[in-house]
């Protein structure tokens, strides 16, 4: 792995030291020796990780880590501190500064390369998820995740431990801010998971009964526990232990004995990091399905169908079945608008495409095609059923009028159908809309209101 390393000491040697031992290791350096100046690289560097000393003249690590944090350009940048002091109310100032994790001066060479490995490649998998929330939000499709949100939220955390009396005590920490739930065993450990809809997930290392790293591994390659954090307990000294628990993709730890202030500072930014990459999933999600689906109507759009259309042609074609098309087009639509407005327009659109979509099934793939024009693809439908279909649609439409939130209330609305089946193995679907097409052309022609199937 070869990542972008920003190094801030105030002390050169220091920064030596650390740049000599990344660049062995091929990472990319990049030092800055205050405060000012790490701001000001790291907006200009973009790198993956900082390496963040405490004690420096001037703005302080805290002040810096704190600033980078808040500022959305750079929130998602891991910071580890890297310290002289190692008491449990400095790493809580920092975590509560936003800080990732510690490294104590001086500097494990093994501890080193397992944090910053670890951290980047937990910052990469939510680059990736940013990267493609960025292109939704450039196609203004949704709005920004916003950033790690301020507030803690409060979550879902199973605690899977075989000493009832730790049970207990985290049990307390954690509560009431959060709901807790406890396993100690295996297996009742996977089920919970699979069935359990977790926020974090804590794993004690020393367990009794069963190698805790092998549920942390099967846990992370289980659907449901993909994308729900681990924070593990391991034994002050166990450091082979948490290398390889950083290794496999856990996301925290603790070493035992656990600090109680230190578990809600690091259980709260777990949280707050699982919230935002939530939301990020969930608006890559929905930027996808704003992509494919028409934003009036609520219909597929045409650019969804046309990608779709060939998978249904080479269904039809391999099943033998007929595929039916079926294009509706509103009658003297224009007039909707030039006496009622664009807006009552608009409202008879989206009550069209809702009674088109209550009449067809759910294989249909119905979309708005374009302006008043859309088309329905019936897999499995020769042209009466079609017809049929169709006809039905017609006569409903021309018998109850639409609703329109202005006087007068009520709007009379007929439509037109064209509609063609497949029935050879070389017709496309470019043919197949073509004679829905022509056969729309007639309808019009022969004086609207009417369902014309084509001749062929
Ligand atoms: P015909 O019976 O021959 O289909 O006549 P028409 O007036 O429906 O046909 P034409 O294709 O000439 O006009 C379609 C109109 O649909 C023109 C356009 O302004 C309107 N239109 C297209 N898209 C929208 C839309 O999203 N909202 C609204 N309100 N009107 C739209
Ligand atoms: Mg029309
Ligand atoms: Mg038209």
């Amino acid at each position: 792995m070869t990542a972008r390393v920003l190094v801030v000491d105030d002390i050169l040697s220091n920064v030596k030291l650390l740049e000599a031992k990344l660049t062995a290791e091929y990472f990319e350096v990049v030092t800055a020796f205050n405060g000012m100046e790490a701001l000001g690289k790291i907006e200009e560097c973009d790198p993956d990780i900082v390496l963040l000393d405490v004690m420096m003249p001037g703005m302080d690590g805290f002040e810096v880590c704190r600033r980078i944090k808040h500022n959305p350009k750079t929130a998602h940048v891991p910071v580890v501190m890297v310290t002289a002091l190692d008491q449990s109310a400095d790493r809580v100032a920092g975590l509560e500064a936003g800080a990732d994790d510690f490294l104590t001066k001086p500097v494990d060479d093994s501890a080193l390369f397992a944090r910053v490995r670890s951290l980047v490649r937990l910052k990469m998998m939510t680059d990736e998820l940013r990267m493609r929330e960025t292109t939704g939000q450039n196609m203004g499709l949704v709005d920004p995740a916003s950033t790690l949100a301020e507030t803690a939220p409060p979550g879902r955390i199973l605690i899977i431990e075989d000493r009832p009396e730790s049970v207990a005590w985290f049990s307390a920490a954690l509560q009431p801010a959060n709901e807790i739930f406890a396993v100690d065993s295996f297996e009742e450990a996977l089920v919970r998971v699979r069935g359990g809809d977790f926020d974090l997930i804590v794993v004690s290392l020393g367990l009794r009964g069963f190698d805790g790293l092998r549920l942390c591994s099967q846990l992370r390659s289980l659907p449901e526990g993909r994308n729900v954090p681990i924070l593990v307990l391991v034994s002050d000294g166990d450091r082979r232990k948490l290398t390889q628990a950083l290794e496999m993709g856990v996301n925290d730890y603790l070493t035992r004995p656990v600090d109680k202030n230190e578990l809600i500072a690091r259980v709260r930014t777990q949280l707050r990091k699982k919230r935002y990459a939530d939301r990020l999933r969930h608006n890559v999600q929905l930027s996808l399905e704003m992509a494919i689906t028409d934003q009036l109507t609520g219909l597929h759009n045409r650019r969804y169908m046309s990608r779709h259309l060939d998978t249904l042609i080479s269904g039809a074609q391999k099943s033998g079945k007929p595929l039916a098309f079926l294009i509706f087009d509103i009658d003297h639509f224009k007039s909707v608008n030039d006496l009622h407005g664009h807006d009552i327009g608009d409202e008879v659109l989206r009550e069209f495409a809702g009674r088109i979509g209550a009449n067809v099934r759910g294989i249909d793939l119905a979309c708005r095609y374009g302006g008043e024009e859309f088309v329905v693809v019936m897999p499995d439908t020769d042209i009466q059923f079609a017809y049929a279909v169709a006809e039905r649609l017609r006569s409903s439409v021309e018998t109850n009028p639409f609703t329109i939130s202005r006087a007068p209330h009520k709007l009379n609305i007929t439509i037109s159908i064209g509609i063609a089946a497949s029935e050879n193995a070389d017709d496309t679907a470019d043919k197949l809309l073509h004679r829905a097409d022509q056969a729309l052309y007639r309808a019009k022609r022969d004086g609207r209101n009417r369902v014309v199937a084509d001749a062929a």
